[in-house]
């Protein structure tokens, strides 16, 4: 028997399109990650750090159920601040930024803290999570480095970053009320490797390899870049996917082609730059030719079309 659909919720749809509404009239909707995110290094493909520092696919809008879950988390934060210093431990620094490898490895610690009855003297990078039963036991088990390798990767950066030896990882669960502290131990040799990883993938002009080749199994199931990478989907149009473009510090860049700084807000004009020409790493095609004075680069497109790309106006033609 086919499953009955759910009945309808015209109210409960008008929640989520009130919530997405408010979120895109905050011009920090915008806002697009000059670098990546320290959680980012939780992925085990260096191929989808480089097409994210790229910008290459569409910025995603939350729904209004995801907008929930971040506010709730916002919440559960504020609770578990309160409760520490509940236990004695002494706050200071809320919501510290901080940034690695040249300013391309972001990220922000929720706060640092003294006071932990298990090492009371010993400052701690703080980072607090709430999450569902399965995945909470998860980490009580397994810990968060195995459990969880994002947000150790973004506990243990902010630790590398503010020069901390030591984290702590406190984590609710949302079905129970049971909180979990897990203290973490700075691995400088781990945050080198991590702040290197970043550093190459930032001046690295070839794609790294697909770390899998079936896109509906993690992680690329999960990954906004499964169309670049299974369905020869165009990156967008902006200076980051430029071949003239080379990448500076703290998100800014620089045009080779015009010779001129391009800023990360200048980035994004380059959408419309008569003179772009798209990395041809990102091009899902076979480039065949290239003519350095009209400033076009041709390909062979997977159905067998030709492709140019180029200053003369992009021109497809059937061949
Ligand atoms: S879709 Fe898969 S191979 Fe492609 S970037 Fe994402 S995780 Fe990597
Ligand atoms: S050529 Fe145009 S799109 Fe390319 S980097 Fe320069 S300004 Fe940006």
């Amino acid at each position: 028997m086919v499953a009955l659909p759910p009945p309808a919720q015209p109210t409960v749809d008008a929640i989520w399109r009130a919530r997405e509404a408010e979120a895109a009239a905050d011009p920090r909707s915008a806002y697009e990650g000059y670098g990546i995110g320290a959680s980012a290094l939780g992925t085990s493909c260096d191929r989808q750090i480089w097409l994210t520092l790229r910008w290459t696919s569409p910025q995603e809008a939350p729904t209004g159920r995801q907008l929930r879950i971040f506010e709730r988390g916002d919440i559960e934060e504020e609770r578990v601040l309160a409760d520490l210093r509940r236990a004695g431990v002494e706050l200071g620094r809320e919501q510290e930024r901080f940034a690695l490898a040249g300013g391309w490895l972001r990220g922000k610690v929720d706060a640092i803290g003294r006071g932990f009855l298990e090492a009371r003297k010993t400052e701690h990078v703080i980072e607090i999570k709430s999450m569902k039963a399965a995945d909470w036991r998860a980490v009580q088990k397994h810990g968060v480095a195995k459990a969880k390798p994002e947000h150790w990767h973004q506990l243990h950066a902010g630790m590398a970053a503010l020069g901390i030896a030591r984290g702590a990882y406190v984590t609710v669960n949302k079905d129970t009320e049971e909180i979990l502290v897990e203290r973490v131990r700075l691995d400088v040799e781990e945050a080198n490797r991590q702040e290197a990883r970043v550093e190459r993938l930032v001046a690295e002009h070839e794609a790294p390899l697909k770390i899998a080749d079936n896109a509906e199994r993690p992680p690329c199931r999960f990954c906004r870049h499964k169309a670049l990478c299974f369905e020869a989907a165009m990156p967008r149009r902006h200076c980051r996917t430029c071949l003239h473009f080379a990448f500076g510090r703290d998100g800014a860049g620089h045009c080779m082609r015009l010779d001129e700084p391009r800023s990360p807000q200048r980035q994004q004009e380059g959408m419309d730059c008569p003179v772009h020409l798209f990395l041809p790493a990102l091009v899902p095609g076979e480039q065949v030719d290239a003519d350095p004075e009209a400033e076009t680069v041709t390909y062979r497109l997977p159905d067998g079309t030709t492709w140019i790309d180029g200053a003369a106006g992009e021109q497809h033609d059937r061949s």
